[in-house]
């Protein structure tokens, strides 16, 4: 797959990403295209922009992205698309998978987003005590992925995104 590079502010290299990403990026305006392909064009609606190979984020980013991304409530929401992870319906809480009276962890295994409903209803135990099925194992976001979160844009914003992008061709 054709990834670009992405440095930060100080020109530092901090991961990859996959095109979509890179160009819903520069699109938002959180970062600029150092180096494009000299042939390759995408095409937004209204606008092309030549394919970027490497690219730079206008502020910089602390988060240690080739290391663990830190864990917090507001990534633990973002990554789960503030999503319930017992019912699906839209989510403003974390809740522990193991509670945390049990010794439950702040850790991106640990936690899910749910609905206060049934962050309530299932209160201090584990989802098999409290008969709740989780529909999705909680993860470790990538460095992708964190990078996308500390930049502040969802997940969804590359999906949406990916319906125009034309397919790369193979090399
Ligand atoms: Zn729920």
């Amino acid at each position: 797959m054709r990834n670009t590079l992405v440095l930060n502010a100080s020109y530092e290299p901090m991961s990859t990403v996959s095109l979509q990403r890179a160009v819903v990026l520069v699109l938002q305006e959180k970062a600029v295209v150092e180096q494009a392909h000299p042939l390759r064009m995408v095409r937004a609606t209204g606008l092309a922009i030549p394919v970027p190979r490497v690219i730079r984020l206008r502020r910089y980013v602390r988060v240690p992205f080739r290391q663990r991304a830190p864990w917090s409530r507001r990534g633990v929401l973002a990554r789960d698309q503030h999503l319930c992870a017992y019912c699906g319906r839209r989510a403003t809480t974390v809740d522990h998978v193991q509670p945390k009276s049990r010794g439950g962890a702040d850790s991106w295994l640990n936690t899910v987003a749910a609905c206060a409903a049934d962050n309530q209803r299932k209160a201090d135990r584990t989802p098999e005590q409290a008969g709740m099925l989780l529909l999705r194992r909680p993860f470790e976001p990538t460095p992708e992925a964190s990078l996308m979160l500390a930049l502040g844009l969802r997940a969804a914003d590359a999906g949406e995104l990916a319906a125009w992008l034309p397919q790369p061709a193979a090399a």
